[in-house]
């Protein structure tokens, strides 16, 4: 018997109950994924080619590469306009299985594919996100590791017996192992496309962890990023799940590990030197986090509706949160074409994001006040401005309120008439 039907059976017998609180009509409720089994790279593959062929209108399958023994390394894009970037609409991406005995990440990802694709039209949750969000979902990063593997350490490494997650090029130590055709292929794939937020998903502990990963002197310690404060919040957003946020997960394997709300600083955990996450945030605009899903790595295929039913709602709010921020255009104002590569600047955040090819950028922040400068070309700085970012109350309303960018606007006519350059905020900043 699943979960859900035990659950269903639980409520039908209380229905006399009068305390019971009332519970949504089963037609509204959205549909929850069927496939629970572990699924190799052929049923992957044929997984991927069903639902890219069953719900052509939102999803998007390509290939970033392939790995060492020529996998296709597959993306399936979930979005209303799925093969294409949309002026404003953030890109969002999941990776998972990058250590190939890691295996529930990919499993996740093809339940959350289910979930999204069974649901847009109808549940208003998914739709929004759907239409306002273009979310990459790569379901295996090592898909030749993942063939081989085992509970255990067995398929942790790639084809050629290097650790993905020590492969790419770090702030401190210089990585002397050559670099994989998996990590080359992601590097390239980062590159191409303006991801905003991501997630890397691992198994082997549960917490979630942000940069930096690792330390000059290559000791535990809090190796604090500009952002220190953004990736807290977008860690929390995930940590929410009861057993995650409990911060004492693998009490059998770790017994003194504590992790204070389920979250944790890379190298205040262990150094990571050459990890993911990492180059993300200091070569791209991309801010990552890496999950640990949980204790085991490779669980029985009877546990996984459990992984999904603790991990999905943390899966969407976090989704959520490239909705949060502030984010805009940067345009010419003597042709209103959007400029490519204009820096945006944080007082106070010692960490730039540029602008995509039509000029449209993403800054994530925490609620505060912020002054932001852009700036392009070697102008220098064109447009000062302060406003507040209101505290988010639900986790689909933006943080930044219409009335906070329309009060600003003279001032951006001002700066726009001395520099010849506008700085300009889409005021349909979560479109319905
Ligand atoms: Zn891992």
């Amino acid at each position: 018997m699943s979960t859900t039907e035990s659950t269903a059976n639980k409520s039908d017998s209380s229905l006399d109950n009068k305390n019971t609180p009332p519970v949504l009509p089963t037609q509204l409720q959205p549909v929850q994924p069927q496939e629970f089994r572990h699924h190799n790279f052929a049923d992957m593959e044929l997984f991927l080619r069903k639902y890219s062929s069953e719900f052509p209108a939102i999803t998007h399958l390509y290939s970033v590469g392939h790995s060492v023994e020529d996998r296709e390394l597959y993306v399936l894009v979930i979005s209303d306009n799925p093969k294409v970037h949309e002026h404003g609409e953030p890109e969002f991406k999941y990776v998972a299985n990058m250590h190939g005995n890691e295996v529930v990440g990919r499993e996740l990802m093809l339940n959350l594919i289910e979930y999204l694709c069974r649901n847009y039209g109808t549940d208003p949750e998914v739709t929004s996100l759907v239409n306002n969000t273009r979310i990459h979902i790569m379901p295996s990063m090592n898909p030749d590791g993942y063939e081989v593997a085992t509970e255990g350490y067995n398929g942790r490494n790639n084809s050629n017996n290097f650790d993905l997650n020590r492969n790419f090029p770090d702030q401190f130590v210089t990585i002397t192992e050559p670099k994989q055709p998996e990590t080359i292929a992601v590097m390239n794939w980062l590159k191409s496309i303006p991801f905003v937020l991501s997630a890397n998903l691992h198994g082997g502990s549960l917490v979630v962890n942000y940069p930096y990963d690792d330390n000059k002197e290559m000791v535990t310690q809090y190796s604090q990023c500009p952002d220190d404060e953004v990736f807290q919040q977008l860690s929390k957003t995930y940590s929410q799940n009861p057993m995650m946020h409990n911060g004492h997960p693998c009490e059998n394997l770790y017994k003194n590990e504590y992790f204070t709300e389920g979250i944790t600083n890379g190298a205040n955990w262990y150094n990571v030197p050459g990890g993911m996450q990492d180059w993300n945030y200091l070569n791209t605009n991309c801010f990552e986090v890496t999950i640990e899903l949980g204790c085991v790595k490779y669980p029985w295929a009877k546990d996984l509706p459990g992984y999904w039913e603790q991990n999905r709602r943390a899966l969407l709010n976090f989704i959520h949160q490239v909705h949060t921020g502030v984010k805009g255009t940067v345009s010419d104002i003597s042709d209103g074409t959007g400029i490519l590569n204009a820096t945006i600047s944080v007082q106070g955040i010692d960490h730039n994001i540029t602008t995509a090819l039509t000029g449209d950028y993403w800054r994530l922040l925490t609620p505060g006040t912020y002054s932001i400068t852009a700036s392009a070309h070697g102008s220098g700085p064109f447009g000062l401005l302060k406003f507040p970012i209101v505290q988010q109350e639900s986790m689909a309303t933006p943080l930044l309120e219409p009335s906070c960018f329309l009060n600003l606007l003279p001032f951006y006519v001002s700066i726009m008439a001395k520099i010849q350059r506008s700085l300009e905020y889409v005021s349909a900043y979560y479109k319905t």
